[in-house]
């Protein structure tokens, strides 16, 4: 049974993913309660209630859990007790299991591994030891991530010659990580897919997406790939959800390798960065699709309409962001956000271009 409009939609994160989530579900009559830490979120501001406590406050997640219809979240490192305590009392989507698997880099290594899914060449990281046999093994460098609460290109330490493994293991803080071997990819795409709980899906398109710094600079669509690459790799991202029996939203970033392969880099169970293209060109947005899938309700059409070219507006960046509005064909998201940090993603802006044949 879907989840009629007029209930009440959890959302545990509040960013700028869980600020358009919970305006597209405003736009189908459903009500949000945000859940988090930060006062003044960019979702709490276009949310009708708001809970700002730790993820660990039980009385608070208690309270929440009994004034919702649903829980979803925007940002996967969301504590697991948290949401397991919250599934207790209502339905989680994506559930704990998945986030089990997605909040772990190494976990979610083993789950692609055995799934059958191709990647990039990993070793279990430990300590400095570990760094030294990765490289060797990776031909002289490696990529090191730490298994948890990476996002953004934090948490990364590229470990090569110049590097001693020591200083890569303190640079990343001495916690647990995971080897990687650098691929060597011509293109880097990503395709957003939903998935009900009765196993209906639906995917967007691949993005080619470019980053700086492993922050995400620019989504363009459509990716400049042959069809038969593209339906490869919607196929490859649904594989995945079904795997994972994901209830929501799964972003499957992928490299594409020289060779023409498809080696999957990173999932996220929830809307994501580089489907943010969906908002103004395509038939359903990524984040009304995500409240339809957790909702129940028929999942809309991924179609799109126009070219697209999505840029983030990152720092300072945000300040040319007025003067874009006198450029046709823009389309402009701006965040709410009140403090202007290096790296901060602030806004964006996509580019609408008229549809071409590919
Ligand atoms: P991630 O946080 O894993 O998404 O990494 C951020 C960005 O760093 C990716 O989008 C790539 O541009 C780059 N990167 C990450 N892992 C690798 C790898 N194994 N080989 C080459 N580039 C990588």
């Amino acid at each position: 049974m879907p989840l009629p409009p007029g209930a009440v939609i959890g959302i545990l994160g509040g960013g700028q993913l869980g600020r358009m989530t919970a305006m597209a579900a405003a736009r189908l009559g459903y009500h949000c309660h945000v859940f988090c830490p930060e006062a003044d979120s960019p979702a709490a501001e276009v949310a009708r209630h708001a809970t700002v406590a730790p993820y660990e406050d039980e009385a608070a997640l208690a309270r929440f859990a009994a004034a919702v219809d649903v829980v979803t979240l925007e940002f996967e490192n969301v504590p697991r007790e948290a949401v397991a305590r919250l599934a207790e009392a209502v339905p989680v989507r994506p559930s704990a299991a998945v986030l089990a698997v997605t909040q772990d880099r190494l976990a979610e290594k083993r789950f692609l591994r055995d799934a059958g899914v191709r990647h990039a060449e990993f070793l279990a990281v430990e300590g400095p030891a570990d760094i030294a046999a990765a490289r060797e093994r990776f031909g002289g460098r490696c990529i090191v991530k730490s298994r948890r609460f990476g996002y953004d290109g934090k948490g990364q330490v590229m470990a090569d010659g110049r590097v001693p493994p020591e200083e890569a293991w303190r640079q990343l803080g001495r916690v647990p990580a995971v080897a990687e071997a650098v691929v060597d990819f011509t293109l880097e795409i990503s395709v957003l897919t939903a998935r009900r709980a009765d196993g209906r899906i639906a995917s967007y398109e691949p993005a080619a997406n470019r980053h700086e710094g492993g922050i995400l600079r620019v989504s363009t669509v459509p990716a400049p790939i042959p069809g038969r690459l593209a339906a490869e790799a919607v196929a490859l991202a649904e594989r995945i959800a079904v795997a994972l029996d994901l209830v929501g939203l799964l972003a499957v970033e992928m490299f594409v390798a020289g060779d023409g392969a498809l080696l999957v880099n990173e999932l996220a169970p929830r809307p994501h960065n580089s489907a943010h293209w969906t908002l103004d060109a395509a038939e359903t947005s990524q984040f009304e699709q995500h409240v339809r899938a957790v909702c129940g309700l028929p999942l809309g059409r991924t179609v799109r309409h126009a070219d697209a070219v999505m840029r983030n507006l990152i720092g300072e960046e945000v300040e040319e962001a007025v003067a874009l509005l006198g450029e046709p064909g823009i389309r402009l998201h701006l965040y709410g956000k009140t403090e202007v940090r290096p790296g901060r993603k602030m806004g964006h802006v996509t580019r609408l271009l008229p549809l071409s044949s590919g």
